[in-house]
């Protein structure tokens, strides 16, 4: 006699855990975000550019950068979009609520664009060169995720 029997797999959460190292700028970065909220960049000996997320060497210039100097918080935006399709996210497995944004940030003091989430309570104010701050999340474990969005500022 053949058994019929319909097995179901959850896929349950959509945690795939794995480790990889961010590096030694990169772990600079997001520690000093973690530990005292502060965003560093790398700036290039030549051509004077900060570099955020910072980096080692200067992809214009090819020179081994050095420095670390402090940018923003504060910010603005350089170009966006806001998302209205809903889908799942990767990061949680759960549909996404929508409508959100997302955009490239340029800290002040900083010659580079910083993706991240950006605040739409009132979707009139978000333009480019509208003025933003971070928003950080109350536990920071040293991840993207320490900053929860950016929020426009008048
Ligand atoms: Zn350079």
């Amino acid at each position: 006699m053949a058994e019929k029997e319909l097995i179901v797999i959850e896929s349950g959460e959509a945690e795939q855990p794995f480790n990889y190292s961010i590096g030694l700028y990169g772990s600079k970065f997001f520690k000093e975000l973690r530990d005292r909220r502060v965003f560093v960049g790398s700036k290039c000996p030549k051509c004077k550019k900060v570099f955020v997320h910072p980096r080692k060497v200067c992809g214009e210039c090819y020179v081994e950068m050095k420095d670390f100097v402090n940018v923003g918080p504060k910010g603005k935006i350089g170009t966006f979009t806001i998302l209205r399709y809903a889908f799942i996210d990767p990061e949680t497995g759960e549909q996404k609520p929508v409508p959100y944004g997302y955009g490239f940030i340029q800290f002040d003091g900083a010659d580079t664009l910083f993706q991240h989430y950006i605040s739409i309570d009132d979707e009139k104010k978000v333009k480019v060169g509208a003025r933003v701050e971070p928003v950080f999340s109350e536990e920071r474990k040293g991840t993207i995720k320490d900053i929860l969005y950016f929020r426009i500022i008048d």
